[in-house]
C-alpha cells in the first residue's frame, strides 16, 4: 500500500486556502462571432454583486484565477459555453 499516495488530503488543504482568497465564479462564455475575435464571459462578482465582462484569446483561457473589473480575485469556472448556431471555421 502506498503510504504517501492520498491524493484527497493532500489537495484538499491548498485548494480550500485559494479558493477562500480567490471566490468560484460561474460564467456564461460567448464564442467569437463575426466581428468580434475574443471569447467574452459575463457572471456575477461575488465581491461586489455587479455583473462584470471578462475577455480571453481562447476558449483554453478563460477557466481559471482572474480579476475581476471591480479588482478583486476570482476563479472562473465555466457555467455554460454559448457557440452560436453555426460552428465556426477558423477565420
Ligand atoms: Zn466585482
Amino acid at each position: 500500500m502506498l503510504r504517501h499516495d492520498q491524493p484527497g488530503r493532500q489537495d484538499a488543504a491548498p485548494e480550500c486556502r485559494m479558493l477562500r482568497r480567490r471566490p468560484a465564479v460561474y460564467a456564461s462564455v460567448y464564442a467569437p462571432c463575426e466581428g468580434r475575435d475574443w471569447w467574452w464571459l459575463a457572471y456575477i462578482c461575488p465581491w461586489c454583486g455587479s455583473g462584470h465582462l471578462g475577455r480571453a484569446r481562447s476558449e483554453a483561457e478563460i477557466p481559471g484565477a482572474r480579476r475581476s473589473r471591480c479588482g478583486r480575485a476570482v476563479y472562473v469556472h465555466v457555467a455554460r459555453t454559448y457557440r452560436g448556431r453555426l460552428p465556426r471555421e477558423v477565420a
